[in-house]
């Protein structure tokens, strides 16, 4: 079983690569923020509390986050591994996520960092929010927030698994297919 978390800033290109990845490895593909979206779209309450923070571009607190993320992992007992995708994005989500897959004997196998500018996630960021429709992609001080809040809150995220010898940082920038084959020769390496 192949437990990947794939870093890396909003606008780093996590969703587009998971994708492509689920497919090649077949991974179960988990997004947080997919999930928050659907539960604001069916209008829960849970999307009804996530979306005051999202609009900001602040974390939803984690309590709410873990809960929803393990129960998504809890309803699919057949998937042969996940590919974790803006989870953890805290020191006590990465603690969850440890806890809860320890407990299964099928502990996260890597994290792997796709290193992107500043700058460039901007220019992504609002390139997508023109067909995305994403209110978070469309506001430059939202997304500065997001940049800032992954900075402050999430990067330590990442010392949390270079601890357990599981970082593996690569380069984010380029084309899809030469950053999903980046993936590809690390992801290799586990199998
Ligand atoms: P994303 O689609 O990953 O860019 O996430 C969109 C928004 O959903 C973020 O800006 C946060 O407000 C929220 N979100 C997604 N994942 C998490 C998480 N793991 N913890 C807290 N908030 C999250």
């Amino acid at each position: 079983m192949i437990n990947l978390v794939l870093f890396g800033p909003p606008g780093s290109g996590k969703g587009t690569q998971s994708v492509k990845l689920q497919e090649k490895y077949q991974l179960m593909h988990v997004s947080t923020g997919d999930l928050f979206r659907m539960h604001m779209r069916e209008n829960t309450d849970l999307g009804k509390e996530a979306k005051s923070y999202i609009e900001k571009g602040d974390l939803v607190p984690d309590e709410v986050t873990i809960g929803m993320m393990n129960a998504k992992i809890e309803s699919h007992p057949e998937a042969k591994g996940f590919i974790f995708d803006g989870f953890p994005r805290t020191a006590a989500q990465a603690e969850a996520l440890d806890a809860l897959l320890n407990s299964k004997n099928t502990p996260v196998s890597k994290m792997i960092a796709l290193n992107v500018p500043d700058e460039e996630l901007i220019k992504r960021l609002l390139l997508r929010g023109k067909d995305s429709g994403r209110a978070d992609d469309q506001n430059e001080e939202i997304i500065a927030n997001r940049i800032q809040v992954y900075n402050d809150k999430t990067l330590p995220v990442a010392s949390y698994y270079e601890k357990q010898a599981k970082l593996v940082e690569i380069h984010g920038l380029g084309s899809i297919d030469d950053i999903f084959n980046r993936l590809c020769a690390v992801i290799d390496t586990l199998a």
